[in-house]
């Protein structure tokens, strides 16, 4: 009799849908994590690109190229938010590539521009800067985030879920996001709670060859998850529950200096090509069909790493007819790096944006519920989580 009382209290059905960034497959796999939570589990193929695409493709079911955005950079003079610099040319070097000019040019920009969400000049060096622009950024954890296309959000927006959101962008660590969820599913009369957890990245970053702390690591999360379950278990009759990333994360073997490289074919950055050296890419843009012959060859005899086609890039979802992200994207050998790159100065061990049929890019999801269509891509989440709704 008390049991029945109890039971009719609860409330009726909880969804909770996690991303954890970076848990990738063969992680989810070796740790065996998350097992007495869910039963269903299976790989994804993510994107060809970064976070900047990943996360929204997730969010979205859509390809980079259908978002019109892929990496943060790309080039584009006329409207750079850099290119007030260009009056300041003749301004010695060490005057400008410093802490803190970087971080004045960067601020004054922003400014300028009237940019919202992030905004970051990475490693770029201040006299390329203004041959670039930024993907401008909203804050996609929330409805109308995505300019042109329906994020999970707005589908929920649209069928009246209540549901709440959680991410860094409200400025919570992934701790306090989970205190949080806690206290909600107490205490509101939600039905969907979708958590964007971000710190596993960065820690799998600087410590993805380290196997102890790495466990450690996901043996907290499997805590935090489960504690998360068995509280919505005294509050929801039914629970389901979803867990799932936007790619999995490459132990580095090898670093190479490509600017060397590529400098040392004696054409001029800035005036006979421009091209931003992403960690796991270059991408290269020409003024001259000297320069674009010469640069061509030398990266066909590059043996670690790539020219990617335009097929793979349609299939991938990272083509652009504009070319606006590169005219030519040579990709690294999983596992090894450009460094310094214009993204950072110093190496990392672990580092993801490699061809997405590499093994460690592999995402994963994993659920309590299977699925009425297999997942195989992160495209597939958003209607896998909405089916469950
Ligand atoms: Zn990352």
């Amino acid at each position: 009799m008390l049991d029945d009382t109890r039971a009719r209290k609860k409330k009726k059905k909880a969804v909770i849908a996690i991303l954890i960034d970076a848990l990738g497959w063969e992680l989810v796999k070796k740790y065996k994590v998350f097992s007495d939570i869910a039963d269903y589990r299976t790989g994804l193929k993510t994107i060809l690109g970064f976070s900047s695409s990943a996360v929204p493709t997730v969010l979205s079911g859509v390809s980079g190229d259908k978002m019109e955005l892929w990496n943060s950079v790309y080039y584009s003079p006329q409207t750079s938010p850099y290119k007030w610099l260009k009056r300041f040319e003749w301004v010695p070097e060490p005057l400008k590539e410093n802490r803190y000019s970087r971080f004045l040019i960067r601020q004054f920009s922003r400014r300028m521009a009237k940019h919202r969400g992030y905004f970051s000049d990475f490693a770029i060096p201040v006299k390329y800067l203004p041959q670039f622009d930024l993907c401008e950024k909203r804050n996609i954890y929330s409805p109308g985030g995505l300019i042109g296309n329906q994020s999970i959000f707005d589908d929920l927006e649209r069928i009246q879920k209540k549901y709440k959101v959680y991410s860094y962008v409200q400025g919570a660590s992934d701790e306090h996001i989970f205190s949080k969820v806690n206290n909600d599913i107490i205490n509101s009369t939600s039905d969907v709670f979708y958590l964007y957890l971000c710190q596993l990245d960065a820690f799998l970053h600087a410590h993805v060859n380290e196997p102890e702390k790495v466990k450690q690591k996901i043996r907290w999360y499997e805590r935090q998850v489960t504690n998360l379950v068995e509280n919505a278990q005294n509050h929801y009759c039914n629970i389901v529950i979803h867990i799932f990333s936007d790619h999995g994360m490459v132990p580095i073997k090898s670093t190479v200096d490509m600017i060397t490289t590529i400098q040392e074919l004696g054409f001029i950055e800035g005036k006979d090509y421009a091209v931003m050296y992403d960690s796991t890419m270059a991408r290269f843009w020409f003024m001259n069909g000297k320069c674009r012959n010469a640069i061509t060859q030398k990266l066909f005899e590059l043996e670690y790493g790539n020219i990617v086609s335009d097929t793979i890039l349609k299939e991938e979802g990272a083509f652009f007819e504009d070319r606006r992200f590169g005219e030519i994207i040579f990709l690294m050998q999983p596992g090894t790096l450009i460094c310094p790159s214009y993204m950072s100065y110093a190496p990392v061990p672990g580092m993801h944006g490699f061809s997405p049929d590499d093994p460690d890019m592999e995402a994963s999801y994993l659920s309590n519920v299977v699925p009425n269509v297999q997942p195989r891509h992160i495209r597939d989440i958003k209607r896998t989580v909405l089916n469950t709704i």
